[in-house]
């Protein structure tokens, strides 16, 4: 279950979506980073940071709102949580946490913590915001379009950017919030290539890219599924072939139904 690790970083992916969870580690801080997803994954990623942390402070990033991401954070009450300031003040919470206990429930899961939505400590809000902690220092970036509280996280000098459900190579676009936004988004990719030193970028679901043509590369098609689509769906054309080239793409249908509906009504088509 760890796809990737070095002296700074573990790359923890579930069996569930490959959805990744991170420990950074720096001479100032633990930063965990979205741990999830089933409990006994959860409860490992407990175990490390428990056996890592020494006298460091713990921090605690959500990359955004979505079940899947948040629904570890009962295990890690004592750290400090990091998230957007959206994150922040989402109205409704409730539904989240309905969604994980659904979920826990569809399987029969049982957790040994509770299931809560995070409190955020240091709220993000502004573009390019820094958080200096030692010599450790994190760059936030509004990522609007999957979701409204999305963000992206560089950290520094280590080089590691941290996208959220953005830039997988395993999934199209999943437009939860704004086409227009998610493309802006998508746009902010040479800015941070040319401020930071990108060592290494890591999605939340998939693997991590360590090259900054393989960025440039899912940066480019993921804008490319957008725009077809949009211009397919003013034609009223069939847009299933976008996800011929995505491995998992029988079990995205529905999340591809998904921004044809949410595109249809930013268009105004019925
Ligand atoms: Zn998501």
């Amino acid at each position: 279950m760890i796809q990737f690790q070095n002296e700074h970083i573990i790359v923890f992916q579930s069996e569930l979506y490959k959805t990744t969870s991170l420990i950074i580690q720096t001479e100032d801080l633990l930063l965990v980073v979205d741990p999830n997803l089933l409990p006994n994954e959860v409860k490992l990623i407990q175990e490390h940071v428990n056996k890592m942390k020494g006298e460091r402070p713990v921090y605690l990033l959500f990359t955004h709102s979505d079940w899947d991401h948040l629904v570890g954070y009962g295990a890690f009450l004592e750290a400090t949580v990091i998230a957007s300031k959206v994150l922040k003040d989402k109205v409704n919470k409730e539904e989240i946490l309905n969604q994980i206990k659904q979920f826990d429930d569809q399987y029969y899961l049982d957790r040994d913590y509770p299931i809560l939505f995070p409190p955020v400590d240091i709220a993000i809000e502004k573009e390019e915001q820094l958080l200096k902690i030692g010599n450790t220092n994190l760059t936030f970036y509004k990522a609007e379009g999957h979701t409204k509280d999305s963000i992206y996280t560089i950290i520094e000098p280590l080089g590691i950017w941290i996208a959220g459900d953005y830039l997988s190579d395993l999934e199209f676009p999943f437009i939860y919030f704004s086409s227009e936004k998610y493309e802006e988004t998508l746009k902010k990719t040479d800015r941070i290539l040319t401020n930071h030193k990108i060592n290494m970028l890591i999605p939340g679901h998939g693997h991590i890219a360590k090259t900054y043509n393989e960025i440039i590369i899912r940066k480019e098609k993921s804008l490319q599924y957008i725009q077809e689509l949009r211009s397919l769906i003013k034609t009223s054309r069939d847009s299933r072939h976008l996800l011929k080239d995505y491995k998992y793409k029988k079990g995205q249908l529905e999340d591809h139904e998904g921004n044809i509906s949410l595109i249809k009504v930013e268009l105004n088509i019925e």
